[in-house]
């Protein structure tokens, strides 16, 4: 897991205070939609292949390491963590990592039923974000889930992570490739480049959480 620390994030972002992510608290763990929190407020979802790097761009998103870390504990990873900002009717969901090679059968079909209720049912969920591997984007589970979002109507901000494992002309044009991918459905699925370990694309992340979480712009 790559650590972003909190030093350097406020220097990204200006202020602490412009942050609101950076108040993220982990409430529970669900194995279950029905364990969730009361259905109210604004929600924003966070899924991706195992190892796409999420745990990674959460502790980046909020400074927090133990936020990352709590998803990473064994027996959490296949339940879905909730995270309040300061103000609780604001959460992020850390839903499990799919597509995990050495998973049985049964545990990824449980997974996969898990998510898509919780991605149908859930009316304070504003929007979803999908984190690839830049180097390896767009596989069958991923536009699964897109399928599923598109489905319902909910927009997908897709985070192309690892970054700085390519080079700029590279990661520039695997950005227009995605989006062209999904260029009749633009107004629902946004696409950025994004890295944890430099700190890439931070920003623009929060300017999009705070959209879905009708919340201020940065200033
Ligand atoms: P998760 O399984 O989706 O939560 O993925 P992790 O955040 O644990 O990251 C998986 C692996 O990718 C780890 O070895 C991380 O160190 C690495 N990783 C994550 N983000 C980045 C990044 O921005 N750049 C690089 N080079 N490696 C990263």
């Amino acid at each position: 897991m790559v650590h972003c620390s909190r030093k350097n994030f406020m220097i990204e972002t200006k202020t602490m205070l412009t942050n609101p992510y950076a108040h993220a608290k982990f409430l529970k763990s669900a194995s279950r939609a029905e364990q969730l929190p009361a259905d109210t407020g604004y929600e924003v979802a966070f899924a991706g292949r195992s190892n796409a790097g999420k745990s990674s761009a959460l502790n980046c998103l909020t400074g927090i390491r133990q936020l990352a870390r709590t998803s990473k504990t064994p027996g959490r990873t296949q339940l879905i963590n909730v995270f309040t900002l300061a103000d609780e009717a604001r959460r992020l969901i850390d839903l499990p990592g799919y597509g995990y090679a050495k998973v049985a059968l049964q545990v990824k079909h449980d997974w996969q039923k898990n998510l898509a209720h919780y991605l149908d049912v859930r009316q304070s969920l504003r929007g979803l974000v999908l984190l690839m591997d830049i180097r390896h984007p767009l596989k069958e589970l991923d536009q699964s889930m897109i399928n599923w979002a598109l489905d319902r109507q909910l927009p997908v901000h897709i985070l192309l992570t690892k970054a700085d494992k390519l080079g700029r002309s590279i990661v520039q044009n695997t950005v227009v490739q995605v989006r062209r991918h999904y260029e009749l459905m633009q107004d629902f699925i946004t696409v950025q480049a994004f890295s944890s370990l430099k700190k890439q694309g931070v920003d623009e992340l929060i300017l999009m959480l705070n959209k879905w979480m009708a919340l201020e712009p940065l200033s």
